[in-house]
């Protein structure tokens, strides 16, 4: 069986509770060397045989797979964040499909999660952005026309940003061209909850002198949106004056001792 396990962004106690047993089990582990916290291998077992992704094709994964499963041995492929999440998880999936070994998958925290955690914000304000546009600039990996950083940008939400930290001028000017100004809030996170993160506050304008002023070109994240900013509307689900399913309205939401109704 061969699980695929969510390594969460960085720091190691932020492995799911499942991921972890899992990676405890294991006779082989294959780790993305280029983002996976090193300090997790440390819960595999003396005798487990690692391999580290980034070192390998496709086919090489598919051997691995193929060799282990042969023999009975339960594998961990372990990826950065969530495998959802450009972790290029699907053509493994199809690879064992096709030699009919079973799999299944653990999520884990995304960077994008982890960086909100650091930030201490929220992507989903009400009265600024009820939705997060998770994209990307065309790298080698080529972007859709359609949802091209352009297009989205026309739309104003809380935008994340993922592989695109080595293009931060580029992201910049493209986001000018949608509905953001100079003065929208953005936040590169760097390395987010890695010891040596780098949290730069910014704006949509300043996108490009603050990466290059924090010496940032990759493993980052690009926040971008008013729920950065200072302004929004408190929900309505610990509104007093609304009732929900599960919480009737208070009658007397201040405690005013001479509250009459
Ligand atoms: N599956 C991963 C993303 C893999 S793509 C996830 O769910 O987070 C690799 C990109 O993710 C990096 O280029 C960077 O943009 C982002 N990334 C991954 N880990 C990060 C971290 N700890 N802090 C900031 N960005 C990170």
């Amino acid at each position: 069986m061969v699980h695929f396990v969510g390594a969460g962004p960085g720091a190691p106690d932020l492995i799911t509770v499942r991921g972890a047993e899992l990676l405890g089990k294991a006779d082989i582990v294959i780790y993305a060397g280029s983002l996976v916290n090193p300090v997790l291998l440390g819960l595999c077992r003396k005798d487990a045989i690692i391999y580290n992704s980034a070192e390998m094709s496709l086919p090489e994964l598919r051997e691995v797979f193929i060799r282990g499963h042969a023999k009975g041995q339960e594998i961990v492929r372990l990826h950065t964040g969530d495998g959802s999440i450009y972790g290029a998880i699907r053509e493994q999936m199809d690879e064992l499909a096709k030699e009919e070994i079973p799999f299944d998958i653990v999520p884990g925290v995304s960077s994008f999660c982890g960086a909100a955690a650091e930030l201490q914000a929220e992507y989903t304000l009400p009265g600024v952005s009820q939705s997060v546009i998770i994209t990307r600039m065309a790298g080698r990996t080529p972007v859709p026309e359609r949802e091209s950083l352009e297009k989205l940008a026309a739309h104003g939400s809380t935008m994340v940003i993922f592989l695109s930290a080595g293009m931060m001028k580029e992201v910049s000017a493209t986001l000018l061209k949608g509905a953001y100004t100079e003065n929208t809030p953005a936040a590169i996170v760097y390395k987010a909850t890695w010891p040596e993160q780098k949290i730069v506050h910014c704006t949509v304008g300043t996108l490009a002198e603050a990466g290059e002023t924090y010496g940032i070109r990759k493993t980052a994240l690009i926040l971008v949106g008013d729920f950065l900013g200072c302004t929004y509307e408190k929900s309505r689900l610990y509104d007093p004056e609304f009732e929900t399913e599960f919480r009737k309205k208070v009658d007397n939401p201040r405690g005013d001792a001479d509250y009459v109704t």
